[in-house]
């Protein structure tokens, strides 16, 4: 099997240690590489992908909506979705999914989030935003979008909130998550985390960020004894499924745990 993940940049990503070790401890053949991959050579790459020479890779910033145009077909869930991740190449065919979404569900479900009948508050409109807001409104939950561009929000589906309304939004839900590049390394920070004190007291705060793994947002929602979870979770889940669905084989939940504490412990 011959796999790999593409992007510009790409050198940075996890994903090829995460499918090794998934190859691995799975024991499945194969390879998985890192490729540099342009908007300008993307069509290349997957013609060769049809005629064989990939069996299938993940896709990441700035390609995941660009490749879409480019593919035989996508799963329903991934074209409401608008973005693709993930592609296997088979029979000459490249078929598209996107696993951020499902990956989000999956990994809250791992920290004992029961995601149905829960009210969930997404911060950001962009690809990651879109993706976990529709996965979660799949799964039962009502979603309102926090993001400082109207227009964008009203494409992620569900409730609109301002930015300016973010700690009025808090205190109704239990479920906080952060798609913004807030709290990245060479990224702002969020100018208040102030609506963290109006959280519940039960609530779960996501952050998508996992450079730092150990983000301001976070810290102060552990602070407040809340549960909090990082970028980490969402890549090892994500990576799972795409897995899955290259291979036919589910990496368990024991495993994906495994390779979570690994990379928490590498960084
Ligand atoms: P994106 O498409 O560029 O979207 C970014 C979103 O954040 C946009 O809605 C943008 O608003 C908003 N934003 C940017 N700067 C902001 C600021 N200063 N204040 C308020 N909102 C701001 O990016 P993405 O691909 O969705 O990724 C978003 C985050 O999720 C990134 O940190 C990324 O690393 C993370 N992510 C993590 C994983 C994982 O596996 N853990 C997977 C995917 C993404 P505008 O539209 O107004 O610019």
């Amino acid at each position: 099997m011959r796999l790999c993940v593409i992007g510009d940049p790409v050198g940075h990503s996890l994903s090829p240690r995460i499918h090794r070790r998934f190859m691995e401890r799975c024991g499945a053949a194969g390879s998985y590489e890192a490729m540099t991959v342009t908007a300008e050579t993307l069509e290349d790459f997957v013609a060769q992908g049809r005629r064989g020479a990939w069996d299938g890779c993940n896709v990441t910033m700035p390609l995941k909506e660009r490749i879409l145009p480019l593919l035989d077909a996508v799963e329903p869930w991934t074209a409401s979705c608008g973005a693709v991740n993930t592609v296997c190449f088979r029979d000459g065919r490249a078929v598209g999914y996107n696993t951020d979404g499902p990956g989000v569900v999956e990994s809250l479900r791992l920290r004992g989030f029961a995601p149905s009948g829960q009210a969930a508050l997404v911060l950001g409109a962009g690809g990651a935003a879109k993706a976990a807001a529709l996965a979660l409104a799949q799964a039962g939950c009502r979603v309102t979008v926090c993001a400082r561009t109207p227009e964008m929000a009203a494409r992620c589906g569900g409730v609109t909130v301002s930015w300016e309304d973010l700690p009025r939004a808090a205190a109704e839900h239990g479920l906080l998550l952060n798609a913004t590049p807030l709290g990245m390394e060479g990224s702002p920070e969020f100018e208040s985390l102030d609506f963290v004190q109006a959280l519940p007291t039960k609530a779960v705060v996501y952050d998508l960020v996992y450079h730092p793994t150990d983000t301001a947002l976070m810290r102060a929602a552990e602070h407040r004894g809340l549960t909090a979870v990082g970028g980490l979770a969402l890549l090892v889940q994500q990576a799972a499924l795409a897995f899955a669905y290259f291979t036919g084989i589910v990496p368990d939940a024991a495993l994906c745990r495994d390779i979570l504490q690994e990379l928490e412990a590498a960084q």
